[in-house]
């Protein structure tokens, strides 16, 4: 059976002996492009090359792309610790064609590496293509001789893929694996496809427009090819497990963090250890580009991510900040396929733990509000907004902490009242303000206040009045 490490390296083999260039994982934080907070997928790096804009020597590549779905058009935070198929960070598997094959060779590959090298047995497999995409319907079922209760019309976004709100996009192509009966959940396009039984594992994008703007879609000089294929879910597939959180990759983490806390991977525990082992590797990929935990923009995506993390740790009973402890592991794991986990080791092992360390006080006094504020709360229930703007405020909770910290008891936030009581906050503080008088230093002042937060003053309070203890 193979590992992580060696799937990814038949699949980039693979496209390299059918001629395409292997080109390195491009940053999470996209250069030069204000239209993406994080890369979601493996096109992103070459978007100009879809359209035109840019050229370069070849015309066909392949890609293992660090991805990361924390946070704009594709957001999975909410869904991590909860389905089997999602993280935070993962790697996406890729091939394409900038104007050279499209359709047809695209299918014929992906076919060929599917059931041949992968070998996996067609009798498991399903496609879905987009509603009036006639020619990929006919294309499937020559080149894969598939029947046709098994290449399924979808007629909504699903088999539409856009990057962003602008970019190049078009209308896809998906491969499902069909995990059996004992897995709940129906096929694609039915009532129950959120279910985990048919696992989508590669999207063939038909590369056909450019989104320049909201309402206006122009064709691309060339039709292209993207694809993209979840490294963690072929390999589950591979590996012949029903979760991504069962391959070798992911085991190794989760040991190591149930040897750091003595707390079983199975039962009431596995969802914090999976949570812990996703927003690891989230964290540490994150930090490895130089992005820093701070209450704006990426910062703070990367902190809600952390916080969200040590939440799980002090579920797990951990007493001392736990996520740098696992970083080792994750480099004996990943370090040889990004290096830039091992130069950055130092950088990663100490920002993990201090954030740790800074949040630990005001997480213990947050959650026992929490738990206080949401007594009595049941199924359907609603937290009212200013409480989770308080655990906010005063306690450096991100708003999704509360919300995943409720999750479990069916409890929702008042979400609205939320972003109200913040509004109100905000307001109250410029009204309160005797300064100067000069507009100018005003601005600025609330402009910083508002983008460096209160609870990032807390949070240098806190650190003293630990040391004081
Ligand atoms: P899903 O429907 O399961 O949320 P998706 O349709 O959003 O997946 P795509 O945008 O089509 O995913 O991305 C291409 C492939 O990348 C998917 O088929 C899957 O293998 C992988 N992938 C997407 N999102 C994630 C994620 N959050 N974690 C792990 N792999 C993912
Ligand atoms: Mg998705
Ligand atoms: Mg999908
Ligand atoms: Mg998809």
């Amino acid at each position: 059976m193979s590992g992580v490490n060696e799937i990814r390296k038949t699949f980039v083999d693979y496209f390299v002996g059918e001629g395409h260039e292997h080109v390195a994982s491009g940053p999470l934080v996209p250069r030069n492009d204000p239209t993406l907070m994080f890369t979601s997928a493996g096109m992103v790096q070459f978007k100009n090359l879809f359209t035109g804009v840019e050229r370069r020597p070849y015309s066909t590549a392949t890609t293992a792309q660090k991805c990361l779905r924390a946070g704009g058009k594709h957001n999975d935070l909410d869904n991590v610790g909860y389905t089997a198929r999602h993280h935070t960070f993962f790697e996406m598997l890729g091939n394409f064609s900038f104007g050279d094959y499209f359709k047809d060779r695209a299918i014929e590959l992906a076919w060929n590496l599917v059931t041949k090298h992968f070998e996996l047995p067609k009798d498991r497999l399903l496609v879905t293509v987009y509603i009036d995409d006639d020619e990929a319907y006919g294309l499937w079922k020559k080149i894969a001789g598939l029947s046709d209760d098994r290449i399924i019309r979808i007629a909504s976004s699903d088999n539409f893929w856009a990057a962003g709100d602008t970019g190049p996009c078009g209308p896809c192509s998906e491969i499902f694996f069909d995990q059996g009966e004992g897995v709940a959940g129906g096929p694609p396009g039915s009532a129950d496809e959120d279910g985990d039984r048919f696992l989508e594992f590669w999207n063939l994008v038909f590369m056909q427009y450019d989104q320049v703007a909201p309402n206006d879609r122009r064709p691309l000089p060339r039709p292209s090819i993207d694809t993209g294929m979840g490294l963690e879910r072929i390999s589950a597939i591979l590996q012949g497990v029903t979760s991504n959180y069962y391959t070798d990759l992911f085991r190794a983490l989760i040991r190591a963090s149930v040897e750091a806390t003595g707390v079983p991977a199975e039962g009431p525990t596995q969802a914090s250890h999976r949570v812990i082992a996703d927003h690891l590797r989230a964290s540490s990929f994150l930090v490895a580009e130089g992005v820093l935990p701070s209450n704006e923009g990426r910062g703070y995506v990367l902190r809600r991510i952390m916080r969200r993390a040590m939440r799980h740790a002090q579920l797990l009973g951990a007493r001392d900040p736990l996520m740098w402890r696992l970083v080792p592991t994750l480099i004996r794991e990943m370090g040889a396929a990004y290096p830039e986990l091992v130069r950055a080791e130092a950088l990663i092992t100490e920002t993990l733990e201090l954030e740790e360390t800074r949040f630990r006080v005001t997480l213990t006094r947050g959650l026992g509000l929490l738990e206080e504020a949401s007594e009595g709360l049941a199924g359907g229930d609603r937290l009212p907004g200013e409480t989770a703007f308080k655990l906010y405020d005063t306690y450096g909770f991100p708003l999704d902490l509360t919300q995943d910290a409720l999750r479990p008891r069916g409890v929702t936030v008042d979400v609205d009242g939320f972003n109200a009581a913040m509004q109100r906050q905000k307001a109250e503080a410029r009204a309160a303000w005797s300064g100067s008088g000069e507009a100018a230093t005003e601005t600025v002042w609330f402009g910083l206040r508002e983008r460096v937060g209160p609870t990032e003053f807390l949070g240098y309070g806190v650190e003293r009045a630990e040391g004081a203890v």
